[in-house]
């Protein structure tokens, strides 16, 4: 698939911390294809996290574009941009963020609801989508029933419940033991290349990046090819 799913165009952002100035992105460049999943590795505190919060339009950069399905929102209003995070952006995150009050049907159910689907078609969706994941006995459990890695990729069907055009994960795996990790991330790449959507990742695993498509690395406040 040729089709460009994330693009980042010249991304800066600088923080202020008192008198210093701490420069975590000078012009960072990716593009993403609709299908292909991309590590995003770095030292903690390299600006992996700041970058996937601008990449999913959560934080503005100081200057720069980003680009979701060849649609540039950098200059878009504040609706505009809720409209694209809720439509075309997925989320995956260390710690789960599942409704604890709801089943983990439910809350496969809710995005696509308040994205406009009939609760009908959402189930459907949410069905085939736990299915996909394995998890097709555990519909009708509260996520404190679940493990962590049921939790974790029930979290993963919902980030995709929208059938986005990127997903953003930010180590989606790191809260869990290694051997979970790796059968968790087994299902997300099954997942996403069944539907086409371009993943970036950032993780600390360097065994997970490894399994990804490629690999880039955020040093000195640019993306570099990865090892
Ligand atoms: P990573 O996810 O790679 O560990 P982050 O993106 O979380 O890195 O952080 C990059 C750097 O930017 C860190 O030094 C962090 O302290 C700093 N930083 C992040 N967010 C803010 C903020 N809102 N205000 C000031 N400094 C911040
Ligand atoms: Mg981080």
């Amino acid at each position: 698939m040729s089709e460009v799913a994330l693009e980042l165009v010249d991304v800066h952002r600088t923080f202020r911390q008192g008198e210093r100035e701490l420069k975590v992105l000078r012009g960072a460049e990716l593009v993403v294809p609709a299908g292909e999943i991309v590590a995003l590795v770095g030292p903690s505190g390299a600006g992996k996290s700041t970058l996937l919060q601008i990449a999913g339009l959560l934080e503005q950069p100081d200057a720069g574009d980003v680009r979701i399905a060849g649609e540039s929102c950098g200059a878009m209003n504040d609706d505009a941009r809720t409209a694209v995070r809720r439509d075309r952006l997925g989320f995956v995150y260390q710690y789960h963020h599942l409704l604890p009050e709801f089943s983990a049907e439910e809350n496969i159910v809710l995005p696509q609801m308040i994205s406009g689907k009939s609760r009908r078609d959402a189930r459907v969706r949410a069905g085939e989508l736990l299915k996909t994941m394995g998890l097709s006995e555990r519909g009708d459990h509260r996520p404190a029933r679940l493990s962590g890695g049921e939790q974790q990729r029930v979290a993963i069907a919902r980030g995709v419940a929208n059938l986005p055009a990127v997903l953003l994960a930010d180590e989606p795996t790191g809260n869990l033991d290694p051997q979970t990790a790796d059968h968790v991330f087994n299902y997300l790449v099954d997942l996403v290349r069944a539907e086409g959507i371009g993943v970036l990742v950032a993780t600390h695993n360097l065994a997970l990046a490894a399994r990804m498509d490629r690999t880039v690395e955020l040093k000195d406040g640019l993306l570099v090819p990865g090892a």
